[in-house]
C-alpha cells in the first residue's frame, strides 16, 4: 500500500541509510556485526576507529555553533517575536514545500553521520552502535514527518491551521533523535520553532540545528537558544505566546512545566519504569539477549529501558535463564566509546541521589547477583548490576534509576508478573517474552503501557511502526505519540466551516 510504499520501514531504511562516505559502506546497526562483506568489516573498522579518535579531542574539531544565550525577559520577548513574524511566511509554504526541506535534512544528517557519532560519543558517552541507530531513527523521522506534512492540510474536511511557536525541550539521553524529531515534526506542520538543547548535549544540539539550517530550513524559523538564567527559562516556558511544548524528560520537570503556566500545551514524553516478563514458553535464548540489549543498552540511560525482568514459573525456580542472564551480562565489554569494542559506556554525569542508592544500596531481602563496581576515576563508568530478590512494592521495583541495573523479580503465573509489570505509577515499555499465543493474548488484553513489545528487546521504538508514547506517569500532557500518524495534526490548530448560502 501507498504508506509502505513511502516510508522507510527497518528494512528499507537500512538500504536506503546505506550510503558512502569517503568511499565506506556505511550500515544501519552494529558495525561489526552487520556488515555484507569482509571489506566492509574492515572498513567500517577503519571508519570507526576515526570517529572516535577525534572525539577524545575535547574541543571536537567541531565549529562549535553559538546558540542565542538568553539571560532576560526582553531577550526571551525579542526571540519568540522574531520566530513568530518569520513563522508566518512558513506555515503559508505548501505541505510539499515543507516537505521538500525536511527530505533534505534527512539527507544531510545522513552525510554528516560522521560527524553526529563523533560529537554524541564525546559529549553523551554514546558507543558507535547506540549512536548509529539513533542518526537512523533521526533520518527516519525527516522522510517520515515529510510524508505527514504533505498529508497534513486538510483532514475530516476541516482544515490545518499552522501554528506559530513550538518551544522543543529535548533530553541528554538522545541527543539527535529526539530533538530532530521534535523540531521537524514542529516544522513539517508549519510552526516555528525555539530548540533549547540539553545542556549535557549543547554541541550536539549545535550540529543538529546547523545540519537543518544547511538543508534549507530558514535560521528565523528555527532558532537555537540556551538559557543562561533560570527565571528567563521559565518565562519563556510560560510565555503565552508559546503554542506548543514538546518536551522530553523526566516527569518532576513536566510537572514543574505546568505549574509555571497552567493552559501550557504540552507534549510532555517523561519517566518510565519498564519490565520484560519471561515465562516458561519464551526462547529463552532469546530473551536473555533482549533483557540483556534493552537493560543496558546506552547504560540504561533510556525512558524506554528495561530495568526490571519477571520470571514466571519454572523461568524463576529453574537455574538456567539465571545463570545464562548473569554470564551475559558479565561478559558486556564495558568501557568508553572510544573503544571500539565497547558495548556499554559510560552514564552521562557521575552518578548521585536516586542513581548512586540504586548503584550502591540494597532493599530488603534484595542480593546483588552482579554488584556494579566504579571502573575509573572519572566516575562514569560503572559495570552493570543485577540485583534479585526484589520485593513487590519495594522502592526498586517502583522507582525509575536511569543507569546500568537490572532488578529481577519472581511470579508464580503469568497474571501475577503482569500485576507485577502494571504496578509501577509509570507506563512506557513493557515486554512479554512467550511463545504461547494465549499467554499473548492474556497479556495484551491486561498490560498497561504505551509500546508493547512481544519476543523483543523494548527500546528501539522504529519511527511509523511503533509509534512512542506511555501511559500514567510517563506521559503529560497530549499524550500524542511521536513518530505516529497524529503527531502533526495535534501540533496544529484546525478549523472546519460550513456555508448555508
Ligand atoms: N524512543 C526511544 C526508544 O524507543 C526511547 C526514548 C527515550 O528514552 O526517551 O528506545
Amino acid at each position: 500500500n501507498s504508506v509502505t510504499d513511502e516510508v522507510p520501514g527497518p528494512k528499507r531504511a537500512q538500504n536506503r541509510l546505506t550510503e558512502t562516505r569517503e568511499n565506506v559502506f556505511v550500515p544501519r546497526g552494529k558495525f561489526e556485526n552487520t556488515p555484507d562483506t569482509d571489506s566492509a568489516l574492515v572498513a567500517n573498522r577503519q571508519w570507526g576507529r576515526e570517529i572516535l579518535k577525534r572525539s577524545e579531542n575535547t574541543d571536537l574539531g567541531i565549529a562549535t555553533l553559538k546558540a542565542n544565550e538568553v539571560s532576560s525577559n526582553e531577550q526571551v520577548v525579542e526571540i519568540i517575536l522574531d520566530v513568530v513574524e518569520a513563522s508566518k511566511s512558513w506555515g503559508a509554504l505548501s505541505g510539499k514545500e515543507r516537505a521538500d526541506v525536511l527530505r533534505k535534512v534527512g539527507v544531510e544528517l545522513a552525510a554528516r553521520r560522521g560527524e553526529l557519532l563523533e560529537v554524541m560519543a564525546a559529549e553523551a558517552g554514546k558507543t558507535l552502535d547506540q549512536g548509529d541507530t539513533e542518526v537512523s531513527e533521526a533520518i527516519d523521522f525527516a522522510y517520515y514527518y515529510a510524508m505527514l506534512a504533505e498529508q497534513l492540510e486538510e483532514v475530516d474536511g476541516a482544515e490545518a491551521i499552522p501554528v506559530h511557536l513550538t518551544l522543543v525541550v529535548p533530553p541528554w539521553n538522545f541527543p539527535t533523535a529526539i530533538p530532530t524529531g521534535g523540531v521537524l515534526a514542529a516544522l513539517a506542520a508549519g510552526s516555528g520553532v525555539i530548540f533549547k538543547p540539553a545542556s549535557n548535549t549543547a554541541r550536539t544540539g549545535a550540529v543538529i540545528a546547523d545540519i537543518l539550517w544547511s538543508a534549507g530550513v530558514p535560521k528565523n524559523i528555527m532558532k537555537l537558544v540556551k538559557f543562561t538564567d533560570r527565571e528567563a527559562g521559565k518565562y519563556a516556558v510560560s510565555h503565552p505566546a508559546v503554542d506548543r511544548l514538546i518536551l522530553t524528560g523526566g516527569y518532576e520537570t513536566a510537572e514543574t512545566f505546568r505549574s509555571w503556566r497552567k493552559d501550557l500545551p504540552l507534549f510532555g514524553e517523561t519517566s518510565g519504569k519498564n519490565s520484560i516478563i519471561v515465562t516458561p514458553n519464551a526462547d529463552l535464548d532469546l530473551a536473555v539477549k533482549d533483557v540483556v540489549y534493552s537493560a543496558f543498552g546506552h547504560a540504561g540511560q533510556k525512558c524506554s529501558a528495561a530495568s526490571t525482568v519477571i520470571l514466571v514459573g519454572s523461568v524463576a525456580t529453574s537455574k538456567r535463564f539465571r545463570n545464562q542472564l548473569l554470564d551475559a551480562v558479565s561478559s558486556l565489554h564495558v568501557a568508553h566509546p572510544q573503544d571500539i569494542k565497547s558495548e556499554m559506556g559510560p552514564v552521562i554525569a557521575e552518578p548521585e541521589g536516586k542513581l548512586l542508592r540504586g548503584l550502591t544500596t540494597l532493599g530488603d531481602g534484595e542480593q546483588w547477583a552482579i554488584k556494579p563496581q566504579q571502573l575509573d576515576e572519572t566516575g562514569r563508568l560503572w559495570s552493570p548490576g543485577v540485583r534479585s530478590g526484589v520485593k513487590p512494592g519495594s522502592e526498586y521495583h517502583m522507582t525509575e534509576y536511569f543507569g546500568p541495573i537490572l532488578g529481577v523479580m519472581t511470579a508464580k503465573t503469568l497474571e501475577e508478573a503482569i500485576e507485577l509489570q502494571n504496578a509501577p505509577d509509570y507506563g512506557l515499555t513493557a515486554g512479554l517474552h512467550s511463545l504461547d499465543a494465549d499467554e499473548l493474548e492474556l497479556w495484551l488484553s491486561k498490560v498497561q503501557a504505551g509500546n508493547l513489545y512481544v519476543n523483543r528487546g523494548i527500546t528501539g521504538a522504529i519511527v511509523r511502526r511503533q509509534p512512542f508514547g506511555g501511559w500514567k506517569k510517563s506521559t503529560v500532557g497530549s499524550g500524542t505519540k511521536a513518530g505516529g500518524p497524529n503527531y502533526l495534526v495535534a501540533l496544529s490548530d484546525w478549523k472546519s466551516a460550513e456555508s448555508q448560502a
